[in-house]
This record gives C-alpha cells, structure tokens and sequence, in this order.
C-alpha cells in the first residue's frame, strides 16, 4: 500500500473549525501528518507517495450514516422486500453496499435486515476484500411481538416463515432469539418498540413489555452487543433510557420528560430521526397510492411536525442527531442518503458546520470507534472524501456523486481522483507521472 499525499486541499478536521488550506499524508490505513499553511506548515516529501494535487478541493472525513438497510430492496412494503428470493437478495445487499462507499459513506450502521444472515454475510465478506463497501455494522432482523411492526404473516399460513421480522412472545422467546442473533455474529440487535403507521399499527402504539426489553437488553449485553429501538412513541423513547438502549431509532414524539431523561443521558444516547422517510412518505409517494390525503389520514403529517419539533428540542439540548433516513424504500431509494443533511439545515435548523460534523465526528463513537472514525487528525483511520466545492456553502453538493472526487476507505482509493489531463480540462488529480493507477 504505498503512501497518498494530498496536497493544496482544503481540509475540514472534523472539529467543528473553519476550514484551512493544508496537507494531508495517509500512511497505509491511517492518517499519519496533517500541514497547515498557515502554519507554514508542510508535511516532507515521502518517496514512493502517490501525489494527489488537489487544487483547492475539500478534504473531509468520510461520511458515517447511522440508519441503514441494504436488504431494502427499494421496494414499496415490507412484504415485497421480504419475497426477494435468498440468492438474488445477497446480490443486490452486495450491490447497495458499493453504492454507499461510492456516495461516501464509508461507514454504515445496519438498522435491521431483511432475513437473517444477510447483514452478517454482507460485513464478512466486506472485511474479507470479497466485495466492495463501507465499514459495516451487521444487524439482526427487526424483532417484534405478533401483531407488531414486522410481522408480516398472513393467519392461514405457517407463522414465521415468511416473516419480515423476527417474532417473539415473552422474555423466554426473546432470550431465545438475542441468542440466536448472537449465534448468526450480528453486531447489533434491532428491537421495534413502537408501531409503524403504513403496517396499521400506529407509530405511538408501544408492544413490548418492559419484562421482554429488559431480557433484550441482558442477553445481548451477555453476548457484547449493542441493541438499537425503532421508537417512534414517547414511551418507547423513555424506555430506550430506562434499559439504557443506546440507538434510537425515530424518536418522533417527545414529551417534557422524554426529553429531559435523554438530556441527562445524552451522552449514552444518539438519535437517528429517519426524517427522509416521513417527508417522502408524507409528500413523495403518491404513486405507489400513498397520496398526501392518504398519509394524513395515516397520521404522517402529524409525525413530522412533532418529529421536527422533537429534533429542534434536541439539537437545542445538544443530544446528538445523526444522518441516517430509513432508505430502501420505494420512495426513499438508496443512494440519495446526503438528502438528510440538507435536511437537517433545511428543516431543522442546524448550520452547515453542525450537519457535516452529524455525519463526521458524531459518527465515530456511532461506530464504536470513537475519535479514530470522523477526523481528520493524525493516527484516525484514513477515511477520507475530496469534495469539488464547499459543503459549508452549499450543503447538497454531497448528494450528487460527481462532486465527490474520491473516496478512499482505510487508506485505499474506492475512487481516485480523475486525472488531471495534459490539456487541462480536468482539474483535479496529480500529474500523470506520479499516479499509480491509469486514466
Ligand atoms: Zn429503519
């Protein structure tokens, strides 16, 4: 793995400072200089090092997004994502996977898989160089109560087999299925802890008991997992502070109480609203049926005021808000995952500065990396994006994948730069005599 030497970048740190005009020297999988200019700072020459002239870009750390689904088949409900066949659902996971690390997102959080090895397979053999994709952290299948969000079967056929989610009944059959998760080599268990307003159970209805929370929570602690809630009630949000649920998932409803548990725990806590799916749901997804009446009437429209209000409470009491919109969905494709940061400035009212540093810094101990993922600083993980443009300045650049120069992930180019052509049309790249790789 020979030396990369970003030079003449624009570099956004990750600590929330204005950007500076510096260099950038990656060292196998980690960052190993950073140079400021204004410093007089310079990193030496390293021989062998592949030179990147980046001509004014932005150098920033690859992007985290912390609610992910690869088994989403882009698909209109539940159901039909479900009946993709085991084969060719491999397939497509393995194909969402590349997409991601190409719209730069270098680090994904799985928030529940379709059946129950694909998330686990698809990390695996993203670890092993078997495909190509973000770091990944492998869920379980949503777990649910019958009658609750993801049971998907019909009365007159045998239950579970063509369940969406995995359902349980009791503390014993939740031990049971942690445990089986745990078997499987998931990272993180998703628990449904409140209903879903599109599968007839409402978004505030709340199933579990506390007994089966609590036994969720004790066996994947026994198993080193992490468990993450589909909350979108305000007794599911309290919930996930009393057993200490670390991802929340939604986080629609809040109340006082709500808000004031998660302020005192904020820093055990983070909190992935999901906003692309109810603002798609609510106003882009009239052709699959679901027309603004028909949401209303679902109680959508409604959600997303109160989940708005609820983000701007939060961001207002610094708990942390990442990126992360429930893509996969038919009306929420893969790939236009940047869309959240638009709106979380947009619509939430955060700075540009505060959006990138949701999908960056806040990222890293999201992945269970702390400040090693997020940054770009001496000793991170070389994950790192260059940007033709300011994302400070305009905030949906990152939504369109020829603005993004490059990736790389963990010291390797996913997509190096284009090369800078000898009659001078492209502007970014090293001078061809430098670069490893052809034009
Ligand atoms: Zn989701």
């Amino acid at each position: 793995m020979a030396d990369v030497h970003f030079t003449n970048v624009r570099v956004f740190d990750g600590g929330g400072e204005t950007p500076f005009t510096g260099d950038v020297l990656v060292s196998g999988n980690r960052i190993a200089r950073v140079a400021r200019a204004d410093r007089g700072q310079r990193p030496p020459p390293v021989a062998g090092a592949t030179v990147i002239d980046g001509a004014g870009a932005f150098l920033m750390p690859g992007m985290v997004e912390a609610h992910t689904h690869f088994s989403w088949n882009d698909q209109p409900s539940l159901d039909s994502i479900q009946r993709m066949p085991p084969e060719e659902h491999i397939l497509w996971c393995a194909q969402v996977a590349r997409q991601y690390l190409d719209m730069g997102w270098t680090s994904c959080v799985g928030a529940a898989t379709a059946k129950p090895r694909l998330d686990v397979v698809i990390r695996n053999a993203i670890n092993d160089g078997t495909i190509v994709g973000p770091r990944y952290i492998a869920a379980s299948q949503e777990i649910t109560v019958p009658g609750g969000l993801g049971d998907t079967t019909a009365p007159h056929l045998p239950q579970h087999e063509f369940a969406f989610g995995a359902i349980v009944s009791g503390a014993e059959e939740m031990r049971r299925c942690v445990r089986m998760f745990a078997k499987y080599g998931v990272d993180q268990l998703k628990i449904n802890l409140s209903g879903e307003s599109i599968t007839g159970m409402p978004s505030e209805m709340s199933q579990f008991t506390d007994e089966e929370i609590a036994t969720c929570v004790d066996e994947a602690k026994r198993w080193g997992k992490r468990v993450a809630a589909h909350a979108r009630s305000t007794w599911s949000i309290k919930a996930c502070v009393r057993h200490g649920i670390q991802v929340i998932y939604h986080a629609s409803f809040t109340d006082t109480e709500s808000l004031d548990l998660l302020e005192a725990a904020k820093f055990d806590h983070f909190v992935a609203p999901g906003l692309a799916w109810l603002i798609n749901t609510c106003h882009h997804a009239s052709q699959w049926g679901l027309t603004p009446e028909v949401t209303r009437r679902m109680g959508y429209h409604r959600e997303l005021e109160a989940a708005v209000e609820s983000m701007k409470a939060m961001r207002r009491r610094g708990i942390r808000i990442l990126p992360g919109g429930d893509y996969g969905f038919a009306w929420t494709p893969h790939g236009t995952n940047a869309k959240d940061l638009e709106t979380f400035v947009r619509v939430l009212g955060m700075s540009p500065m505060e959006a990138l540093l949701s999908a960056t810094a806040w990222g890293g101990p999201m992945m269970g990396h702390g400040k090693e993922i997020g940054y770009i600083r001496e000793g991170c993980f070389a994950d790192l994006l260059l940007v033709d443009g300011d994302p400070l300045t305009d905030i949906t650049l990152l939504q369109h994948r020829e603005r993004i120069l490059a990736v790389m992930k963990d010291g390797v180019f996913h997509r190096a730069p284009p090369l800078r052509s000898p009659g001078g049309t492209t502007r970014y790249g090293a001078p061809a005599s430098v670069t490893r790789w052809a034009a």
